[in-house]
């Protein structure tokens, strides 16, 4: 860059570590704000559920034992693998052992204003012409408020925080206790209860899988179109969705009804922007984050960047890349496209999506079958080095696996040979 452009990033997660590791590479001023006193984000664990010591909503959706649910040989950046041989599926502390040795490594923490939480971000000047961004911040600590100005923002502040809690008939009927995953930290407060989990996506089949270590009984309700081949302990059944809750249960809708003490919402989150000014021209409908091009740049104002939206992804990869992308663009390494060519590029992925494939908004940034297409076009646009095809093979092989097995496939481990080979070595 010919000056030192600023560039704030919020949020220290897997994301806003990793936007600073490439800007600071790229020669930008780099200001974190963090709210919490540590970088990691999600995997950063806390006993605490509700409001923290600051009333704010505790951010980690951790819970305590949890394994995760890709190998390392995938869940590490291009240029930092995780290290270790012998386990592939690491306890959730490893993990943020690891991003925290990724931080320190490339002088990331120096940047990092922790206890620093950003209530507002605003465009000041016009989205085509000169402008700069507003950034409102609190630091926590003295609740001083102080008002800063960049030239760049990348938005990291993750998406796994905000339940999305559907409603059903009957739900303030129910005597008993409503939870949702985002609060599950343990099994043992539901030993001896009869417990429902709704939702069977990652979080969903997990939980049920260690609650029912403790409770009587659990049924996970779902609607997936086929029964996941996973054989689960005796005291868990599945059911398809409820269609309303009772005084002391719920009714499927197959018929049946079951009693419950506790009703577990594994029914997913939402992507919120509380500090988003409306001037920054970001709205979300349903999980769908828009106008974005490429899932990752606000075609109304191009200087803001969004790392680690899309799901079924391996977002240490995908995010290292969508950074890399956005620096590229915004160093002028590649040229920016204009507001109209962004919006028929996003336009024309949406109504495959849509229209040809019968998405719903909400799957508008999933791309699961589709993530080794998007990683391609990315790393094409920009004239990246793309990442290696090896890494959507595992991440399809253990996406299955969880489907298939999951009381056991963290047992297995993986060994990667080649851009385009691996191999389970157990
Ligand atoms: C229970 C659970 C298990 C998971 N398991 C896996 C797994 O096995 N494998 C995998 O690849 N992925 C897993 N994930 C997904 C995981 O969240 C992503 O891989 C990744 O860590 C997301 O990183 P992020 O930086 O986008 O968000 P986060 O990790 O959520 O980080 C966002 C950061 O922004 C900060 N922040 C937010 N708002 C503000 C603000 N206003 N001001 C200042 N700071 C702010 C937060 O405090 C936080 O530190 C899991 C997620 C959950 C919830």
């Amino acid at each position: 860059m010919d000056t030192k452009k600023r560039v704030v990033i919020i949020g220290a997660g897997t994301a806003g570590l990793c936007a600073a590791k490439h800007s600071i590479a790229a020669g930008m001023d780099v200001t974190v704000f963090e709210q919490m006193s540590q970088p990691g984000g999600t995997w950063v664990y806390s006993e605490d559920i509700g409001k923290d010591k600051y009333g704010l909503q505790v951010h980690t959706s951790m819970y305590r034992g949890l394994r995760t649910n890709l190998p390392k040989e995938i869940m590490g950046y291009p240029d930092f693998p995780i290290p270790g041989e012998g386990v592939s599926y690491i306890p959730a502390e490893e993990m943020l052992a690891f991003l925290q040795s990724y931080a320190k490594s490339f002088g990331v923490n120096s940047h990092i204003n922790f206890n620093h939480h950003v209530i507002r971000v605003r465009p000041v000047g016009q989205p085509d012409g000169p402008h700069t961004w507003e950034v409102m911040v609190k630091d926590l600590p003295s609740d001083e408020v102080h008002t800063y100005t960049f030239d760049f923002v990348f938005v990291c502040n993750g998406h796994y925080h905000t339940p999305f809690l559907a409603r059903y008939p009957g739900q303030d009927d129910f005597k008993g206790r409503i939870q949702h995953s985002h609060d599950y930290r343990c099994p043992e407060p539901y030993k001896g209860q009869a417990v429902l989990v709704i939702g069977a996506g990652p979080s969903g089949m997990d939980i049920a899988y260690d609650i029912s270590k403790c409770a009587v009984r659990v049924t996970l309700s779902h609607h997936l179109p086929e029964q996941p081949k996973t054989i689960f302990p005796n005291n868990v059944t599945q059911r398809p969705d409820p269609v309303r809750f009772t005084a002391d249960g719920a009714i499927f809708k197959d018929g049946t009804s079951e009693q419950f003490d506790v009703i577990l919402y594994c029914t997913g989150y939402r992507y919120t922007f509380p500090f988003l000014s409306v001037d920054c021209g970001i709205s979300v409908e349903e999980n769908f984050v828009q106008p974005l091009y490429k899932h990752c740049v606000n075609i109304n104002y191009p200087t803001m960047g969004f790392a680690g939206l899309p799901f079924y992804v391996c977002a240490c990869q995908m995010i290292d890349l969508q950074v890399r992308f956005c620096v590229k663009l915004w160093s002028g390494g590649v040229p920016m496209p204009s507001q109209k060519e962004m919006m028929a590029d996003t336009q024309r992925e949406m109504e495959e999506r849509f229209q040809k494939r019968g998405y719903k908004k909400r799957h508008a940034h999933m791309m699961g079958p589709d993530q080794g297409k998007y990683y391609a076009d990315l790393a094409e646009c920009a004239g990246l080095v793309p990442l290696k095809p090896v890494i959507t093979k595992l991440h399809n092989e253990s996406s299955q696996k969880f489907l298939d097995d999951l009381t056991n496939f963290r047992n297995e481990v993986y060994k990667i040979i080649d851009d385009e080979t691996f191999v389970q070595v157990k």
